[in-house]
Formats: structure tokens, C-alpha cells, sequence
């Protein structure tokens, strides 16, 4: 499954960054504990605690105070180098120079001495900034800047044997006039030098840092919005991560980060999960567990993994809940459907079969021309109920297919359609007596005249055979506004309970837990209506029930449906 992949993948990712910023962490403090040789004794500036950008700042902010005490010098500035717009820009925390200053202070990188320092990667020592071909004047002037050394900030990428293995300039570090009229010396570039290296560790924690916490952030919000429930337990049995999805399977809080999983976790078949992941380095099989959320049952698939970091260690475990509450359903529901197809096929055909071999064997002519046309118009009715599933089935492979079912529209009288339909269904019953109340001066509509049919043949042979012990059926209908007609087919049957008033229109849906239903059908009848009522005529089709009393089917449709009204459809005459 791919989204197991992805979360191996991001957290990967995460745990890369923070192996990273670990390290450089560490590298900072090996820095600072390394003896150092030479006259002047580098002080100790870093702090060993250096985890937030707070501190990050803290720490620079001694650190080129130290360099102006250190140096003499009344000024002192790092400026980084902007990749984007190739200019080295100032930062804060400086010493001795103003916010505004700070903001001031740019260069193009191929300018000036800071460009010349940056670019060559060497130290520039200047007796007279003022007069000196090599400075920039206007900063010069800005900053009153008598004398200076410049020194590049070099960031040094070292591998597990402390080794360089990569050099990069992020900037140069400034000190910029030496008290007491003096001047500066190799002895400050030296210094100077050593303390860039400190403070060019420091900027790319600082910078790492907030990637980090960027790149962190990202992966909390995805994480969070993931439709799939997510936890992260960290191999001390934290849990380190928990998405809405996940807190809505054990109906928790936000409040569970950090705390044990064995305080969190109820459901024994997950805690077990996640304890043999942490304990045995086991990853657990596919399960499914089900539980009651808002009075609804819901399944959920549950799958983990064991998290490792790049050294194959364990780091925890993942877990992934998938509700699959649906897909069930649905499964549940073909194989319904299956069943039921095939029941409906093999009625007809039985039938047929039966009547024809009948008609064959009878070589002696036994049966009266009347029981002869009564066997044949049996076989009609059976051909005919074939017809109308096979087209049923075939036209929601159509639906499905996402190919709409063509329209033809033209003007129908709701009132002469109904009323045939009336009578045929008549014919088919003497249990029940369907009225026919419909006005004869209902407004004429434009529609589908036979997908109409369908409709309505649809809802009336549904009303026969939900009511098995007869009773009225009703077909009314009445202009509702001068654009919406509605109509209704009425029983006094079985009725539907109220939890499944909205599902009978879905696809395979069917009613069938009592005795008295022993009604074959599929379940497509509705989901076919309602696609016609709403799709192809833009109007919406509801029910109302009473189980024992019996069911209101209403169709609402406009008058114009809106395909013909937006002009895409035609009218045909
Ligand atoms: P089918 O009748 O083939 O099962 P339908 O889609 O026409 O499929 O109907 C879906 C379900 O809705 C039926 O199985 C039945 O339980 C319920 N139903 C439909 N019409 C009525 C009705 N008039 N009275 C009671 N139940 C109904």
C-alpha cells in the first residue's frame, strides 16, 4: 500500500533533518571544548544549552560582544550572502551599531571588501578605510568607519572522523575600528578568524533550526489532515504523534502527546499491536477492529509499521487506521446483489423455459387455444421483466461509467402519462386499488417522457410489492409554484424504517431483515430513479414512512429542466 510508504518516507525525512541538526549541535559544542592554542585565550562564548532560536541569538549576541572586547574594535557585524538577490546583507544581533544601521548595511557581493572577502575566502586587513580603492565609500561614511578587518564565515561540514568534508562561505564577519586610535594587527585576523568559525556554526544551527521547525510544522499539519487515523509511538512508548482521524477512533482529546500509550490506548488488540512492535520489533498483521463512533459502528483496517532510523535502529512504531466502514458496506451489498441477480434472472427464465417446453411436448395438441395464448402471453410478461432488468443493469453500468444516459426531451402531459400508467399497473393487481389523482389541467413540463415512465413505473411497482396485503396506492400530483410540479405514489404497505430512508436510493440497497420481505429485487430500482429524477430532470425525489403504515414517494421536477433552460438540450417537437 503506498500510504504506508509515504509515512515511512516523511518520517524518514524528519528524523534525516533531525539527525542533521543534532549533529551540528553537537559540532557547535565540540568547538567550544576544543583547546585552543595561541596568545590570547578564545573565550568560552557558547553556551552548552543552545536549542531555541531565542538562545541562538543569545549566543551570537555575546559572541560579537566578545569580539569587540577581544579585538578592541568599536563596531563588529556578520553579513550573510543572499543567494537570491547576490548581495551580503547584515544581520542582527551586532555590537555597537544601530537596528537602522543593521538594516542599511548591504553590499553586492561583487563589490567592496566584504564582496572581496566573500569571493576569495581570505581575510583583508584596512589601514584607512577612507582612503583605501577597496572600500565601498557610502558605508564608509555611514558607519564612520576609520579601519577594519574583515574575515569570511566559513561553514565546515565534517564527517563521523571530524574530517572536513565540505566548505562552504555563508558570509564575513566585520570588526570595524580598533579603540584608542590604534590599528589592527595579523594577531586580530587570527582571532577574528577563530571566533568566525564559532559564530558560522551557530548561524547554521540557527538556520537549521528553523528548517527544522519549518519542515516540523509541515509534517504536523499533514499529518493532522490526513484522512487516515495516524499514530506515532516512540520507542519509549510515548505517543509522538496522534491525528484528529486517530483521536476520533478512541474519542479522545488533543491532550495525548507525550503521554504513554498504555494510558491512551483501550483497545487491547492495538496496545498489543503496538507493544510487540516496541518489545519484539514485530510488525503486526492487517486487522480489523470495529467501534461505535456517534452511534454508528465503523470499521477500521489497522496496519503498522516499525519506524527505523538511518542506522536500522528502531525509533518506534507507525500505525495507520483506514475506515473501511464503506467499502465493507458495499461488499456486503454485491454480494447481495449477486445473489439476488441471479434469483431474478433464473425467475423469468424458469418460467419461460417451463411454458415453451410445455408448448413443445404438447404434440397432440391437449391445450385450447385459450390456455395456448394465456402460456404465451406469460412467456411475454417473463421476456419483458428479463428485458427490464437486463436494461436496468446495463444502464447503471452506463451511470457508473460516468456516461449520463442520453436525454429526449419534449413536452409531456404529466396528467394522460400518469394516467396510463395507472392502468396498466391496474391490470397487474387485485389486492390494491391505486387512484389516479392527478388534475386534468396540470401545466404540461417539459421531460423525458420515458425515463418518466420509468420513474413512475418504477415507484408503483415498488408500492405493489412492498404491500403485500394490498391497500390503496395514490398517484397525486399538483403544480407546486409556477415553475415545480410534484407528485407522489402512496402505499399502505410495509413501510421503511427511518434508518434507511435516505439509503434505499443508494446503489444495491435493500430493505431485507424481516420475514416480510421476502420481496426479491435488486436494490437498483431507486438508485436508477433517483439518477433519473435528479440528473436528467433536475429535480430531487424524497420519501416519507412509516414502518406497519406505509411510504410517500414524492418527485419534485421543474417544469424546465435546467439542461433544456441553459440551452444545452434541445426541445424536440
Ligand atoms: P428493489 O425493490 O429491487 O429491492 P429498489 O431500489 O426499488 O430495489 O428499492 C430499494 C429498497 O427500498 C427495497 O429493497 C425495499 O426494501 C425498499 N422500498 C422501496 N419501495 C418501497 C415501498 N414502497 N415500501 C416499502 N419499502 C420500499
Amino acid at each position: 500500500m503506498n500510504w504506508e510508504q509515504a509515512y515511512r518516507e516523511l518520517w524518514k525525512e524528519y528524523s534525516r533533518v533531525k539527525t542533521e541538526y543534532e549533529r551540528a549541535l553537537q559540532r557547535i559544542r565540540e568547538l567550544e571544548s576544543q583547546p585552543r592554542n595561541g596568545a590570547t585565550k578564545a573565550p568560552e562564548v557558547i553556551a552548552t544549552e543552545v536549542a531555541s532560536p531565542a538562545n541562538y541569538e543569545a549566543t551570537l549576541r555575546r559572541l560579537v560582544k566578545q569580539i569587540g572586547a577581544i579585538l578592541q574594535a568599536e563596531k563588529v557585524v556578520f553579513m550573510l550572502y543572499d543567494p537570491e538577490e547576490g548581495e551580503l546583507r547584515a544581520y542582527p544581533p551586532a555590537y555597537g551599531l544601530t537596528d537602522d544601521e543593521i538594516r542599511l548595511l548591504r553590499i553586492r557581493a561583487t563589490q567592496g571588501v566584504s564582496g572581496e572577502v566573500f569571493r576569495e575566502g581570505k581575510p583583508v586587513i584596512v589601514h584607512d578605510a577612507v582612503t583605501d580603492p577597496r572600500t565601498a565609500k557610502e558605508l564608509v561614511a555611514m558607519l564612520h568607519i576609520r579601519n577594519l578587518v574583515c574575515v569570511p564565515l566559513i561553514l565546515e561540514k565534517r564527517d563521523e572522523e571530524n574530517r572536513v568534508v565540505e566548505r562552504q562561505t555563508i558570509g564575513v564577519l566585520h570588526a570595524f575600528n580598533k579603540q584608542r586610535g590604534g590599528n589592527f594587527i595579523d594577531e586580530d585576523v587570527r582571532l577574528l578568524e577563530r571566533m568566525a568559525r564559532n559564530a558560522a556554526a551557530v548561524i547554521a544551527g540557527m538556520r537549521l533550526y528553523q528548517a527544522i521547525l519549518e519542515e516540523k510544522e509541515e509534517l504536523v499539519h499533514t499529518i493532522e489532515s490526513l484522512r487516515a487515523g495516524l499514530i506515532l509511538v516512540h520507542q519509549s512508548g510515548r505517543i509522538n504523534q496522534m491525528n484528529a482521524a486517530a483521536r476520533r477512533v478512541f474519542g479522545l482529546g488533543p491532550d495525548v502527546l507525550g503521554k504513554h500509550y498504555t494510558e491512551v490506548i483501550t483497545n487491547e488488540v492495538i496496545s498489543g499491536m503496538i507493544r510487540t512492535a516496541l518489545e519484539e520489533e514485530k510488525e503486526g498483521d492487517l486487522v480489523e477492529i470495529t467501534v461505535q463512533l456517534d452511534g454508528k459502528e465503523h470499521i477500521y483496517q489497522v496496519q503498522n509499521a516499525i519506524v527505523r532510523g538511518e542506522d536500522q535502529k528502531p525509533m518506534g512504531t507507525v500505525m495507520i487506521f483506514n475506515d473501511i466502514t464503506e467499502i465493507r458496506n458495499l461488499e456486503r451489498m454485491k454480494s447481495a446483489f449477486v445473489a439476488t441477480v441471479s434469483h431474478e434472472l433464473r425467475t423469468p427464465l424458469t418460467a419461460i423455459k417451463g411454458f415453451i417446453s410445455t408448448l413443445l411436448m404438447d404434440s397432440e395438441d391437449a391445450f385450447t387455444p385459450e390456455e395456448r395464448r394465456e402460456f404465451y402471453s406469460i412467456i411475454d410478461q417473463e421476456t419483458d421483466r428479463l428485458t427490464r432488468l437486463i436494461n436496468d443493469l446495463l444502464n447503471i453500468a452506463r451511470i457508473e461509467a460516468g456516461e449520463s444516459l442520453k436525454p429526449v426531451y419534449k413536452l409531456v402531459d404529466f396528467y394522460t402519462l400518469s394516467k396510463k400508467i395507472v392502468m396498466i399497473h391496474r391490470q397487474a393487481t387485485n389486492k390494491h386499488t391505486i387512484i389516479h389523482d392527478v388534475p386534468e389541467n396540470l401545466p404540461k413540463i417539459i421531460a423525458d417522457e420515458d425515463k418518466l415512465d420509468q420513474i413512475l413505473t418504477n415507484l408503483l411497482n415498488n408500492a405493489i410489492k412492498y404491500s403485500p396485503n394490498g391497500g390503496e396506492i395514490r398517484v397525486k400530483a399538483w403544480e407546486e409554484d409556477p415553475d415545480h410540479i410534484i407528485f407522489y405514489v402512496s402505499d399502505q404497505g410495509i413501510g421503511i424504517p427511518k434508518e434507511h430512508l435516505t439509503k434505499v436510493f443508494e446503489k444495491f440497497h435493500r430493505v431485507d431483515n424481516t420475514d416480510t420481505r421476502k420481496q426479491y429485487g435488486t436494490g437498483l430500482g431507486l438508485y436508477l430513479v433517483k439518477h433519473l429524477v435528479e440528473v436528467i430532470h433536475g429535480g430531487q425525489i424524497w420519501v416519507e414512512s412509516e414502518v406497519g403504515v406505509g411510504s410517500t414517494f414524492y418527485v419534485r421536477l421543474p417544469k424546465v429542466p435546467p439542461a433544456v433552460k441553459e440551452g444545452k438540450e434541445q426541445v424536440e417537437k
